[in-house]
């Protein structure tokens, strides 16, 4: 089967959150259920920098209203075709935000074009390729199948993944015209949104499919909650809604063999742990006391509960823990995260950016990452702690719920506890959870047993491939 899968990022090419990850990952692990993946992604600088020996496939004159081109290439694995539009993706910011960290104001006409891309290539513009169907990622790419819905063509299979429904791309009426639409598109079954545009929306409504990235997320969306006011649209489409977790790259993410890790181990020799806690603990400035280190690698936003870690971070310290703070964000967060590191020097470090190759060694390194979301579609760092032997201290919520298994006294027994998961999403619900992993961290034996579970989970994309392969086959059954 062939498959178009479009992203806005996808890892290792651009990368500003698990979206990237999955768009990366996906498509080689699907390699094995027969289905080829090529990825129409922006041709944004980094990706411009990083591709060597594109081959031109389809040029444009005028892709709502600039010229573009779709280059392929192959890169570690991806079958990549680059939308290289200069004036829509040659800027010096990030994928979405300038470099004063406010929104592009042509955004909506910059990941229109992407889709638009994906339809034309869709519908078979592409010489020598077409596909039997069409994965798109996040508002970044739903018009997708709403330009599939009303192109001349037999219209192809459409699956659409929310990795967040927080992010829906809304727009104000005013540019419906520059998306080159039929007016009839501008209706609540399609991308009208309360007078608005909601491109999110208009997925939803013309998506053959609709997943997300885990089964607990699926069923949270469908109330006031965590719907963020798509939970109508989403309850009416409620038959075509799969909730398939993430999975994560067990190559990319293996302590045996991760190139950043000064000391490789595996779960029976995870006494190796301690040369690379003892870099965190330098690089983080932190007493190397023999008491935990927590770790954060995070957005640092309200939604991923950063603000609990602020209020709470003193407790943390009075009760013996220490923090290993990596993230960047809300300014306010960062400050106040930056204050509490300033009043704990020893206890509290943080670096503020963006670090890939730290937060591999802090997962190799820390004994616990704490992630206290408020909402959590499936969440990656409590996968990749789990591989790491870094036991997850997290919400229960979403795709953190269903990944991570409590450890209380019955799984403990069974031996079944992978990490700690807490109820309710406040301070008080964190540091609770905080006692119980130090009273857990006081019995060696116990915390060991945690992190070998941990370890023994299947966090690989193998279930979920095959899943995903299962998903398109029955929507293109003659792709096969
Ligand atoms: P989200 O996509 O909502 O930000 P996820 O947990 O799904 O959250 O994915 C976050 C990804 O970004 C993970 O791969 C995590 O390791 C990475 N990450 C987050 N913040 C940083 C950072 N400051 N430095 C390096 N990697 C980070």
């Amino acid at each position: 089967m062939k498959v178009l899968s479009v992203s806005s990022e996808v890892f290792p090419l651009i990368k500003t959150g698990g979206l990237a990850d999955v768009a990366g990952a996906l498509p080689i692990a699907l390699k094995r259920y027969g289905v080829e993946t090529k990825t129409l992604m922006p041709g944004y600088p980094a990706v411009m920098k990083a591709i060597r020996d594109p081959v031109v496939r389809l040029q444009f004159d005028d892709l709502l209203g600039e010229p573009a081109t779709v280059l392929e290439v192959q890169h570690e694995g991806l079958d990549i075709l680059v939308l290289d539009a200069p004036a829509y993706y040659d800027r010096p910011g990030g994928p979405y935000l300038d470099q004063t960290g406010k929104d592009y104001t042509d955004n909506w006409r910059r990941f229109a074009a992407l889709s638009l891309a994906g339809a034309e290539i869709a519908a078979g513009l592409m010489p020598d390729w077409r596909p039997d169907l069409v994965h798109a990622h996040d508002w970044q790419a739903a018009l997708t199948p709403v330009y599939m819905r009303y192109y001349p063509t037999p219209e192809l299979p459409s699956v659409l993944t929310v990795h967040n429904i927080a992010f829906q791309g809304q727009f104000g009426a005013e540019v419906f015209p520059g998306l080159r639409l039929p007016p009839h598109a501008f209706s609540t079954e399609s991308i009208e949104y309360y007078g608005h545009l909601g491109y999110l929306k208009g997925g939803l409504q013309t998506a053959w499919a609709i997943t997300t990235v885990s089964p607990s997320y699926a069923d949270e969306i469908l109330t006031p909650e965590f719907g963020m006011g798509l939970e109508g649209v989403i309850a009416s489409r409620r038959d075509a809604l799969h909730g398939i977790v993430n999975g994560i790259d067990a190559d990319i993410w293996n302590p045996a063999t991760d190139p950043v890790v000064h000391t490789h181990y595996g779960p029976t020799t995870l006494k190796n742990r301690e040369e690379n806690r003892k870099s965190i603990a330098e690089f983080f400035r932190l007493h190397d006391d023999g008491a935990p280190i927590f770790c954060i690698i995070s957005r640092l936003t309200w939604q991923k509960g950063m603000d609990l870690i602020a209020a709470t971070a003193d407790e943390i310290v009075a009760l013996g823990g220490k923090l290993a703070i990596l993230g960047s964000g809300d300014p306010a967060l960062e400050g106040s995260l930056l204050a509490a590191a300033a009043r704990h020097p020893g206890r509290i470090g943080i670096s503020i950016g963006y670090n890939e190759p730290m937060s591999h060694l802090m997962q190799a390194g820390c004994d616990a990452i704490i992630i206290p979301s408020r909402f959590e579609p499936c969440g990656l760092t409590q996968l990749y702690g789990l591989r790491y032997g870094c036991v997850p201290i997290v919400a229960r919520t979403g795709g953190l719920n269903d990944t991570v298994i409590d450890a209380n006294h019955a799984a403990i027994a069974a031996k079944a506890a992978t990490g700690i998961q807490f109820s309710p999403v406040t301070a008080e619900g964190m540091l609770q959870a905080i006692r119980r992993a130090m009273t857990l961290y006081a019995d060696q034996k116990v915390w060991t047993q945690l992190q070998k579970q941990g370890m023994k989970s299947d966090v690989s994309w193998e279930k979920s491939a095959e899943r995903y392969a299962a998903l398109y086959s029955s929507l293109a059954p003659k792709g096969k």
